[in-house]
This record gives structure tokens, sequence and C-alpha cells, in this order.
């Protein structure tokens, strides 16, 4: 039986990419019926709306989706379409492994690290207005239950990946309630683990820590806003957002997609790097329990930043999404 699997092929760069990351899967032999579904733009056009009800019902029905990067006018227009999928869905942990891969890409090497951040609260809860002209509020919320979850998960997370520490990055000395609460459940949620390490941080330390000594960091725990915000700076240690995977996962759905945005910048030149993508899809299949064929897209991806044969320019090489996706194809 194939997998049945919703795809999202997004806007800006996310075709491309979702392109290139089926072309390694196929290589892999796993086989997937696709859905297609439309969000973001795309489905304003045809369907009225961001996130069409149809959407949603295919991502609940098959439970796990591939999602190219959908595009957010900024400062006006629609809410992020990428925000409201994963309340929508309930889908509350963004997990984000931030891997050294073979080859020259970074300043760092053996950089290892896993960003886990909250994904349906804080400043993302979209609740802002004004107050009077010339004064606007934007408002955070911190939930018992939503900091709880997220702690659970980054705990569960370490101990069956068999990772040492989780580390709580917050700024609870000004917001001493939002955060403060944040805090108190991971507090009480690392005592269940024992095994694990747990110790905290303040945010703007965390951030130059995690540029002079990265080695000291395993796993990352986050409010929604400073998972975003250091995201992108631990990507920016492993070559940057060309090559960093993740997954938006709920308690029975989980939507794959890389960290990086649409890009619209590059858009169409086939300027993109497809490697986040294809490591979010060797995520995905992990999750569908396909180990194997998720280690041999791996090991293909090392191969080929190793011989830096085969990279596009933001790895400081000349080849296009599609030549760097069939020599990864290649391999696997
Ligand atoms: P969002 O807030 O939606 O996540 P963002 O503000 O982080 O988006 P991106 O769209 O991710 O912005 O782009 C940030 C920069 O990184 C841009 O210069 C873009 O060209 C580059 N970039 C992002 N993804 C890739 C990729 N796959 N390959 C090459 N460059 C990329």
């Amino acid at each position: 039986m194939p997998y049945q699997i919703t795809l999202l092929p997004g806007d800006g760069i996310g075709p491309e990419v979702t392109d290139a990351a089926i072309t390694v899967l196929d290589a892999t032999g796993v086989k997937i019926k696709w859905d297609r579904a439309l969000a973001g733009q795309k489905a304003i056009d045809k369907h009225g709306h961001p996130l069409p009800e149809k959407t949603i019902q295919l991502l609940r029905k098959n439970q796990v989706a591939m999602k190219g990067p959908i595009g957010t006018p900024i400062a006006k227009g629609f809410s992020s379409v990428n925000v409201l999928m994963r309340k929508t869905l309930d889908l509350y942990a963004s997990l984000r492994p931030v891997k050294s891969l073979k080859g020259a890409l970074s300043r760092y090497q053996n950089i290892d690290l896993v960003v886990v951040r909250e994904n349906t609260e804080d400043l993302y809860s979209g609740i802002e207005h004004q107050v009077a002209p010339g004064v606007v509020e934007s408002i955070k919320i911190i939930t018992e239950k939503a900091s709880t979850r997220i702690a659970k998960f980054a705990f569960q997370h370490a101990k069956t990946e068999k990772r040492k520490k989780v580390t709580a990055i917050h700024k609870a000395n000004i917001m001493k309630l939002s955060d403060g609460l944040f805090l108190d459940c991971a507090q009480r949620v690392s005592k269940a683990y024992p095994k694990v390490t747990y110790n905290e941080m303040i945010v703007d330390n965390a951030c130059m820590q995690l540029v002079l000594k990265p080695e000291q960091f395993d796993i990352l725990l986050l409010e929604n806003l400073y998972g975003d915000i250091l995201s992108d700076l631990c990507a920016g240690l492993v070559g940057g957002l060309g090559v960093v995977p993740g997954a938006n996962i709920g308690l029975d759905t989980a939507i794959f997609e890389a960290v990086h945005g649409n890009a619209p910048d590059i858009a169409g030149k086939g300027l993109a790097n497809p490697i986040a993508m294809i490591l979010t899809a060797a995520m995905m299949l992990k999750y569908l329990g396909e180990n194997k064929r998720a280690q041999a897209i791996e090991r293909a991806v090392n191969e080929v930043t190793a011989a830096g044969e085969v990279l596009t320019p933001d790895l400081g090489g000349k080849a296009k999404t599609q030549d760097v996706a069939k020599a990864i194809a290649k391999l696997v």
C-alpha cells in the first residue's frame, strides 16, 4: 500500500524545492500517493480563502503532509497561513534538527543540536489592536497547558533520541509572568526526566553563547518568537536556511516543512537550495517508520556536500536546484 500524503507545494521557491524532494523520495523506492492541496495566495485566487476547508480536510484525513513555504504579506494583507495551519491542526511542536553536513559549508563543524519551538501561542496569537492613534498593543499569550506540553515534547525527544540536555531559553528577568510561567512548566516537567540535564539561559546570552560555544547546547526549548529567531541563527551555524529541515507535529498530524521561508528574491530561478526540503523529506520518512530510507537520504546528502561539486550558490556552488536533487537521488 502506498502512503497517502498531502502535498502543499507552497509559493516562491516552494514548488521548486518540493519537486526536488520528490525526485529524491522517488529514488528511495518509497511508494507515495500525493494529494495536492492549495494554501496562501493561490488558494485565495481559486477558493477565496488562504486556507480553504478542502485543504484542512485533506490535512486531517492523511495526517502527514509535506509542505513548501507559503509567503505572508509584510505589515498588511492576510495573516500567516503557516501559523493558521499550525493553530487549526494544533501542531504544537516545531522540531528543527540543526546538524553540520560534511564539507566546508560554514564556519563551524560538528554542530548537532535540536530546536524545539512552541508553535501555537506567544506573540503569534495575532492579537494586536490600536489603543489610540500612534499607540498599538500586541499581546503575548503564554499558557500552562501549551508550555507544559512543549516541555514534555522536548524531554521526550531527548529520551527517545538519547540526547543529554534541554536548555530552556527565556527573558523571565523582564517578562516575569509570561516567561516565568514557561520556565515553571519546564522545571516541573524536567523532574520526570532525571537522566536529562536541564538548564536555563536568557535569550540574549543564548544568542551570544550559540555563536561562541555552540557545542554546549543539545536541545533548545523555546517559546514561539524566540524559537523563530533562534532557528535562523542556528541555521547560520551550519550553512544557512538552505540546509535545515523541520517538522510541525501535533498529537495525530504532522506537517513536514523546512525552516526557510518562500524566498521570493530567488524564486523561479533554480537558485534555491533543495537540501533543507530533502532532509525534511527524510524526517518525514523517519516519522513513517522508514528509517533505512531516511538514513539513505541523509548519507547521500552528506556525500554530495562533502564532494562539494554540485552545490547551489548559497553554499558557494553554481548548480541549479534540480542538479542538486539529481546528484543526491543518484546516491540514495
Ligand atoms: P519566513 O519568516 O517566512 O520564514 P524569512 O524572513 O526567514 O521567511 P526566507 O524566505 O527564509 O526569509 O529568506 C531569507 C533569506 O534566505 C533570503 O535571502 C533567501 O533567499 C535565503 N534562502 C531561504 N531559503 C533558501 C534556500 N532554500 N536556498 C537558498 N537561499 C535561501
